[in-house]
């Protein structure tokens, strides 16, 4: 059991990492990769750099998170794409790791109208589809980076090593693997906060340069601006 200094102790925020399943659920089930929910006559969205289509990484039914963060996200299905063609390195030509970059689809949809019957294109290797079946509780606590922004010095490796809570997760505090990189929102300037950290190899088979770590957030304010960036040591 790690001891958490007691300074720190009021900024402790709740996390929670998915368990999950080998294999597809519904359109509108949280999961990663496999089926997104796409509306009747949509088409699945493509790479403006390489033109194939993007790989599905993740999505989130807002409605059916944890009880604590019901409404927190807003509603509907939050879903992330991202061209990862190692063929052409489209994230190089268009800075992937950076907010906002074009390589990167991430959205809110509300799934009102019809659903398509999704098939998945078979023009590159997409990622075997993992479903959430549940949410594991956590504690998580800054990093000592963002611990200094309070005002507050830890010098303890242990706390460190075990926190911010690495691996995939929802909500919680990012671990940075550089430094404190929240994006401010297009719309209103603000600090956008961390929906969902995706890692490097837990989930997904894929890894986001030497082991990085990816991070979704959203604008409080402005709940349809969704961001995804990335980085590594
Ligand atoms: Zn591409
Ligand atoms: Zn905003």
């Amino acid at each position: 059991m790690t001891n958490i200094p007691p300074e720190i102790q009021p900024y402790k925020r709740t996390a929670w990492k998915p368990i999950t399943t080998d294999g597809d659920g519904a359109l509108t089930a949280s999961k990663f990769a496999g089926k997104p929910w796409l509306g009747k006559h949509e088409k699945w969205p493509k790479c403006p750099c390489c033109q194939e289509p993007l790989q599905f990484f993740l999505q989130l039914n807002l409605n059916q998170l944890p009880e604590a963060l019901q409404n927190e996200f807003g509603s509907g299905i939050l879903q992330m794409f991202y061209c990862t063609n190692i063929d052409t390195l489209c994230d190089v030509d268009y800075e992937g790791w950076e907010a906002f970059s074009d390589v990167h689809f991430l959205r809110i949809i509300q799934p009102e109208g019809e659903a398509q019957d999704v098939e998945i294109p078979k023009t590159q290797d997409f990622f075997p589809p993992k479903l959430i079946v549940d949410w594991q509780q956590l504690e998580d606590y800054p990093n000592s980076e963002e611990a200094s922004e309070f005002g507050i010095e830890l010098n303890d490796e242990l706390y460190e090593d075990n926190f911010p809570i690495e691996g995939d997760k929802l909500a919680g505090w990012p671990l940075w693997i550089q430094g404190i990189e929240y994006p401010n929102c297009p719309i209103c300037g603000e600090t956008m906060r961390l929906v969902f950290q995706v890692d490097s190899e837990d989930n997904l088979p894929f890894m986001f340069g030497d082991a990085g770590c990816g991070y979704i957030t959203q604008c409080k304010d402005h709940k349809n601006i969704v961001a995804f960036a990335w980085a590594c040591g």
